[in-house]
């Protein structure tokens, strides 16, 4: 491959991509192309540790070295324009043109926004780079008052971190509860309470009827239910939208996200996508889905990685994630929807609990609060395809581990 490899996007998913087609062989060129001017970095820490530290330095994802001793050409604050697929080539914002046998599309998502009657307002946030984060943590040091928008992971990692840091914390989820999106009724109930003794005030079933600004600042939410909040900063976190642009004007299919299967090739040959911006029909379930998941972009990474230096594998990691929000880390695994039976582990009252989901006889996924050894021994259960019973895992993880022990041993006994 004389013009080698180009990946578009230097996230997670791009990162992973490029240091993975080195580690699987291949030989030619490879391009990682980012829009920031940072050495790619770790996005987890930016809603809690970096934000809380005024003094934190960002996380990056590989040294300097690590891109120059492997060989990876890093083109940062280049942004690519445009790309023709039949052609193999692309366009860059600066007008440059790069040539490429294989292209990989790991362009992430951007956060959804919330339109302000009268236009933007200083101290309105989203987060999602490196720069957004500074911009929040600038702020969120010299304001009393915060609104947070949208009651969802990132809402609620920020939430937690600035009540934390004693500033009066208001949250205004549109649902009628917390992580209603991701998870149950059980967690969002359980996250509510704890986040509501931390000093946290949380609005469900509510949104914003109108923002009010003064001298060009933001001054205040006024809900839907017409009451008054003031607050000099407001956090939008209301979701995100897949970064599509690129691959939908190159004529590259799309449906609520740029369509791959399960090697990750795009609708246009020779062009792969992976990450947030991927849609696919998800192994476990057979539904489509789009999975917003440092796990998921990297896995699909590595896969995209051994697409390109000729295996034919299939996608079949198993989809996990991790949030914490204040003292609850949260771990899911699996995918639950459609569960028709819920086991309790655990006690929430000790702020230590799991859900293990079912449908009929088989393990969906299980989301712990402040449980890591569940949370790891259902990775390893769901890779395998191991289904505990149900008396089994409402008996802890020392039971667990026995019932998958147990079940390994008869595997790999002769019939
Ligand atoms: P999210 O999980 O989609 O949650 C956003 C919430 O805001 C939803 O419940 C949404 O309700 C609600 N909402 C929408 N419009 C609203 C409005 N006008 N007023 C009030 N609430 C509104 O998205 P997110 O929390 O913004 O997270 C963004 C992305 O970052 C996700 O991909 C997430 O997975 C990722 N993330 C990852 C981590 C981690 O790895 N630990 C941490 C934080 C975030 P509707 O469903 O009705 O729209």
């Amino acid at each position: 491959m004389e013009d080698g490899v180009v990946i578009i996007g230097a996230g997670h998913g791009g990162v992973q991509a490029a240091a993975s087609l080195r580690e699987e062989g291949h030989q030619g060129p490879v391009r990682l192309i980012g829009d920031e001017q940072e050495l790619p970095y770790h996005k987890p820490p930016l809603s809690k540790a970096f934000i809380k530290d005024k003094e934190a330095k960002p996380q990056i994802l590989r040294a300097d070295a690590f891109f120059s001793g492997a060989n990876i050409d890093l083109l940062l604050g280049e942004s690519v324009k445009s790309l023709d697929p039949a052609e193999k080539r692309l366009t860059l914002a600066s007008g440059a043109t790069l040539a490429f046998d294989k292209a990989i599309l790991a362009t992430g998502s951007r956060p959804r926004i919330l339109p302000v009657e009268g236009g933007p307002l200083k101290g309105m946030l989203s987060l999602r780079s490196i720069a957004d984060a500074r911009a929040i943590r600038e702020l969120a040091y010299s304001v009393e008052d915060v609104v947070v928008l949208g009651g969802g992971f990132i809402g609620l990692e920020i939430a937690a971190t600035l009540a934390a840091s004693g500033r009066k914390v208001t949250v205004v989820e549109a649902q009628d509860r917390l992580l209603a999106r991701v998870l149950p009724a059980a967690i969002s109930s359980h996250v509510a309470s704890r986040l509501t003794a931390a000093g946290v005030r949380l609005l469900t079933g509510t949104t914003v009827g109108r923002i009010d600004g003064e001298n060009g600042h933001v001054a205040a939410v006024i809900t839907s239910a017409g009451e008054r909040i003031s607050a000099r900063m407001i956090i939008v976190g209301i979701g995100v939208v897949p970064n599509v642009e690129l691959a939908a004007e190159a004529g590259i299919a799309t449906a609520n996200g740029i369509r791959v299967d399960q090697r990750m090739q795009t609708s246009a040959p020779d062009v792969l996508a992976i990450g947030d911006a991927a849609s696919y029909r998800h192994w476990m379930t057979g539904g489509d889905v789009r999975l917003e998941s440092v796990q998921n972009a990297t896995d699909q990474a590595r896969l995209a990685a051994r697409t390109i230096t000729g295996h034919d594998e299939s996608y079949s990691a198993v989809p996990w994630f991790w949030s914490d929000i204040g003292d609850m880390k949260l771990q899911m695994v699996g995918l639950t929807g459609g569960s028709d039976r819920q086991i309790l582990s655990g006690d929430p009252a000790e702020n230590k609990f799991s859900v293990f989901h079912y449908k009929g006889d088989r393990l969906l996924g299980i989301e712990s609060v402040n449980r890591p050894a569940d949370h790891m021994l259902g990775r390893k259960m769901m890779g395998l395809g191991f289904t505990p019973d149900a008396t089994v895992a409402a008996a802890g993880s020392d039971a667990l581990k026995a019932a998958l022990a147990d079940w390994q041993s008869k595997q790999a006994a002769p019939a």
